[in-house]
């Protein structure tokens, strides 16, 4: 248990999951803090938005937990909430050979597997696919590529089928001989095939987390964003678009390039290790239908069968569409470099880049089925992890003393996740009551 810190004055930059989680606990043991947010609600990349006659509020980048994910069921539990947590177990499916197959548990993976491959494929994937599962030791893996591993264990059927557009899809060709094979560790270690939710969306859980949080007295300034961090005499000073703030420690919950513009009295070796870390964007665009498209949840598409993008999610497949007025709500995303042209067209552009897509999932889609389409893109969405990555993490304690920052990125070997993010935000804040007094 660590001891109250009352009178320890934290400033937060970010509401988002990891902000909002070291929030929670830093209030309750005593500290005052205060929340910087640069957008006009809390939730950062989990956040939701809730189109006129929803009844829910829906991810604007898809969303969904795993019932592997035990810091995001803990802190439902202790905020009181764990009877709104839902476990649906949605349909997901892959492309192969020109149809969808599905692809999504212990019955229906070995079925695909032994329609399609030999028999020698089928052991190979239950011998890796178990080795990956039950084993702890992922530190072995970060020295070898994901492609390299996988080829080699599955063998290169398997892998051209299902690791290769995988790796893809999520970090593009120019990566595939990058990303270490820790990363695909994770996934498969931690995924479950019962998919959760919040009663209202995750928007509902974020909102009820900030909740918690300003109950402790801790205040969230929306629209408000951090300018720059200092060093004063007493500690910290955050400033911003209002009054600046003058705090013993800062926490920081930004993206690592949005970290160099903040903190520039960070130590050179520092800051090589923030500019050396790559991460991709995502663009994701949301469509409400006046059909079905789709009876499944979850299409992986490999980029080699001329898909316009990567995920093609019909989220009223896993929800029912009673909560968003009936609507027929489908996500067309992808994960892309900031440079992309994707991040430059408007979603009339957008979205006739993707009619051609959406017409190969069922011949009968017309445009006149598109009622309403939103466009959401977010440049740092996900790390890419390179070979021997833990070597080359920033610290989340910066060499600066009371400056602290938590990014998508540091929650490694595990891949980004409000699950993790709220992980790393309760470790942060426990490290912080450790390790900074406040001033006298
Ligand atoms: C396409 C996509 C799909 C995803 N799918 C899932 C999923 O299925 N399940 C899951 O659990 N997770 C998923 N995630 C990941 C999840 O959203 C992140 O892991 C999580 O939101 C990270 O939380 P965070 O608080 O660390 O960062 P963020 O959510 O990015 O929050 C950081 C906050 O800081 C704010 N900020 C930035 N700069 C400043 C500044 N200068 N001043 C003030 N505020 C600032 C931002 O506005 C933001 O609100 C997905 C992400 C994406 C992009």
């Amino acid at each position: 248990m660590t001891e109250p810190r009352a009178g320890l004055k934290v400033g937060i930059i970010g509401a988002g999951p990891t902000g909002l989680a070291a929030a929670y606990d830093l209030a309750r043991a005593g500290a005052r803090v205060t929340v910087f947010e640069a957008g006009g609600q809390v939730g950062g990349l989990a956040a939701g938005f809730r189109a006129e006659g929803w009844e829910w509020s829906l991810e604007k980048f898809y969303h969904h937990w795993f019932q592997t994910d035990s810091a995001i069921i803990g802190l439902a539990r202790d905020l009181g909430v764990s009877d709104k947590l839902m476990w649906p177990r949605p349909k997901t499916v892959i492309y192969y050979k020109g149809g969808w197959h599905t692809f999504d548990s212990f019955v229906t993976i070995p079925l695909f597997l032994l329609r399609h491959f030999p028999l020698t494929d089928f052991i190979r994937f239950g011998l890796a696919g178990v080795q990956l599962r039950f084993s702890n030791n992922w530190k072995p893996l970060e020295a070898v590529t994901a492609a390299e591993w996988s080829r080699e264990h599955f063998g290169e059927r398997l892998y051209d089928v299902l690791w290769r557009p995988m790796l893809v899809g999520k970090f593009g060709e120019e990566n595939l001989e990058v990303v270490n094979m820790a990363w695909l560790w994770a996934r498969l270690h931690t995924r479950t095939t019962r998919l959760g939710t919040f009663e209202g969306g995750f928007q509902a859980f974020m909102e009820t987390l900030a909740e918690a949080v300003a109950a402790q007295g801790v205040t969230i300034n929306l629209n408000t964003g951090a300018r720059q961090v200092r060093q004063n005499p007493g500690g910290w000073t955050i400033e911003t678009s209002s009054e600046p703030g003058s705090f013993d420690a800062v926490i920081s919950t930004t993206s690592p390039q949005a970290m160099l513009r903040l903190a520039p009295d960070l130590p050179a070796a520092y800051r090589d290790q923030l500019t050396g870390l790559r991460s991709l964007g995502a663009v994701v665009m949301v469509l409400t239908l006046k059909e079905r498209l789709t009876d499944a949840y979850w299409h992986n598409l490999p980029k080699e069968a001329g898909f316009p993008f990567l995920a093609l999610v019909e989220h009223t497949n896993y929800i029912d569409r009673s909560h968003y007025g009936g609507d027929h709500v489908v996500y067309c995303g992808d994960y892309l470099p900031a440079e992309h042209e994707y991040f430059k067209l408007d979603s009339e552009q957008l979205l006739e880049r993707f009619l051609p897509g959406l017409q190969r999932f069922n011949p009968a889609f017309d445009r006149s089925w598109v009622k309403n389409i939103w466009v959401w893109k977010a440049e740092y969405a996900q790390p890419i992890p390179t070979l021997n990555h833990s070597a080359k993490l920033p610290a989340i304690r910066t060499p600066l003393n009371g400056l602290y920052f938590a990014s998508m990125s540091q929650v490694y070997p595990w891949d980004r996740g409000t699950n993790y993010a709220v992980q790393m935000g309760r470790d942060l804040a426990a490290q912080v009551l450790r390790e900074v007094k406040p001033a006298a």
